[in-house]
């Protein structure tokens, strides 16, 4: 087998900087890549979040220069002094861009960055530029989301990038609703020939320059995080977000890799974040958690059984909070305790508080980022909850499995792609699932949930069931390799 020289371009990744799903997947990804024996580079930004001392950040180069409206802008380059793993990591700085107390939006606006454009096109070509200084032309460019959207359109279109003839690219889709579209102006500031800015081309979305086009019509390959997702975003406006089309047109080369997850950071037998640790074979440590659970986020113990519901996400429409808001009465009834952690819109920390103080006895709102948090959620609930209107692939149903954590999920995306519904009669199944986008369903599905979790015996089945499921990045990171050396091929054809 031949090695690859692979570079990963992320705007985010664990344990460095994290809004969500993609980071998890930018830290654990290109470390089981290495251990395939490739060589890997990870390339992100080195943002205010980044703790330089704890990961030991050594500078190794200094005042490269990467162009972005009409200006040469100065970056400085990190890299990772801590082991991570087998792979290289290194971080642009430049700090008038990313030295600020969110990724991508000002807090003080609650908006998006006004200059996200400068800001992910600079970074688009700082990423080129590092490659270049490190000697370092890789055999495939991986890249993420629309911050990095704009490499495969460089190395297609500017004819500067001539020394990167050999490199490919593979572009994956996190979340076709983050799109990066700006007003037409940004186009200027690319220094691209104003011609390739039209209708009909790899850079307009309706009048707006988008980062998320320019990726998926310049790279080689494109991929998404779970075989469901990648059949929903070209199958209607209500999963593709206005870009159903250009997938289409694009579906050959378009794939569906599920995401797997870090058993190293996910792992209720070595997770040292939690109260008691425990496994399939020795299960009492998760009652321990329940208990430490309920009493951190002050829920009072009515009665011992009594299932907890955890809830972990971002509060935002995509994950079905306005299901919850509709039946949230009929869920209080309920003979149930619910752990929600999130941060997000506005409506949702308003709909959580305002149930918090209602039926402080039934739901805990936690309107925070707090990782720790989220690992005593999963180890101590005993289901938890992901109503979503859609999802890419989704990691805590994921994670949920491995803590024994009975995951209720909406059959859609990565979730339809790894939750099962339990059946204990026949003794199969994984979770509890249901179809329609509809709030009465997912309250019959929790009811149902709740009925089985009354027979401790059948309930413990399913737990182990689920603990012992492999959802490491072993499988998926070979997938990712054959994917890569496609857009090898398809590159030299
Ligand atoms: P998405 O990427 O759409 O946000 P995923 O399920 O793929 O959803 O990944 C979300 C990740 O972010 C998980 O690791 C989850 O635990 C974490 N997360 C989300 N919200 C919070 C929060 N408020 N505190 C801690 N972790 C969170």
């Amino acid at each position: 087998m031949s090695f690859l020289k692979i570079l990963f371009v992320s705007p985010e990744a664990v344990p460095y900087a994290k809004t969500g799903g993609l980071a998890d997947v930018a830290g654990a990804l290109p470390k089981s890549l290495a251990k395939l024996g490739h060589t890997v580079k990870l390339v992100m930004p080195l943002y205010k979040h980044v703790d330089r001392d704890k990961f030991n950040l050594k500078q190794v180069a200094s005042s490269l220069t990467a162009r972005i409206a009409d200006r040469d802008g100065k970056f400085n380059l990190y890299e990772s002094g801590s082991d991570v793993g087998g792979l290289e990591v290194l971080f642009v700085e430049n700090n008038g861009f990313f030295d600020r107390p969110e990724l991508y939006r000002d807090p003080s606006t609650g908006r998006d960055w006004a200059d996200n454009d400068e800001r992910f096109g600079f970074f688009a070509r700082a990423v080129l530029e590092t490659c270049r200084y490190s000697n370092y032309i890789p055999d495939v460019i991986h890249c993420n989301d629309w911050q990095s959207g704009l490499i495969p359109a460089f190395l297609k279109v500017d004819s500067g990038y001539s020394d990167f003839s050999n490199a490919s690219t593979v572009f994956s889709i996190h979340n076709i609703a983050y799109q990066g579209n700006f007003p037409s102006e940004s186009f200027s500031k690319l220094g691209l020939d104003g011609s390739l800015f039209a209708p009909g081309g790899g850079f307009e979305y309706w009048e707006k320059v988008s980062y998320l086009k320019a990726g998926i019509w310049y790279a080689d390959l494109i991929n998404t995080v779970s075989e469901t997702y990648a059949g929903e975003i070209q199958s209607s406006n209500e999963y593709g977000y206005g870009f159903e089309g250009v997938l289409k047109d694009r579906s050959a080369d378009l794939f569906g890799i599920l995401n797997g997850i870090d058993y190293n950071i996910w792992d209720p037998s070595v997770d040292n974040l939690i109260p008691a640790n425990f496994k399939p074979e020795k299960l009492a440590g998760k009652k321990k958690c329940k208990n430490a659970l309920r009493k951190r986020v002050k829920l009072p113990m009515v009665r011992r059984d009594i299932p907890i519901i955890g809830i972990i996400s971002r509060l935002a429409d995509q994950k079905g909070f306005d299901l919850i808001e509709e039946v949230a009465e009929d869920l209080m009834a309920l003979d149930i305790q619910i752990v929600l952690l999130g941060t997000g819109d506005e409506k949702y920390h308003r709909l959580f508080s305002e149930l918090h103080k209602k039926y402080p006895k039934k739901i805990a709102a936690l309107l925070e980022f707090n990782n720790e948090m989220a690992h005593l959620i999963e180890a101590g609930s005993d289901m938890f909850l992901m109503p979503s209107r859609y999802e890419p692939c989704g990691l805590n149903q994921l994670y949920s499995l491995r803590y024994g954590t009975i995951p209720i999920v909406r059959k859609t995306g990565g979730l339809a792609d790894t939750i099962e519904n339990a059946n204990p009669a026949k003794g199969t199944g994984n979770g509890f699932v249901f179809t329609g986008y509809d709030a009465r369903e997912m309250l019959n599905a929790i009811k149902f949930a709740c009925e089985v979790y009354r027979d401790k015996n059948v309930w413990e089945i399913l737990m182990l069931r689920g603990m012992r499921q492999d959802f490491s990045w072993d499988a998926s990171a070979k997938k990712y390799i054959e994917l890569y050396k496609k857009a090898i091929a398809k590159k030299n054809r």
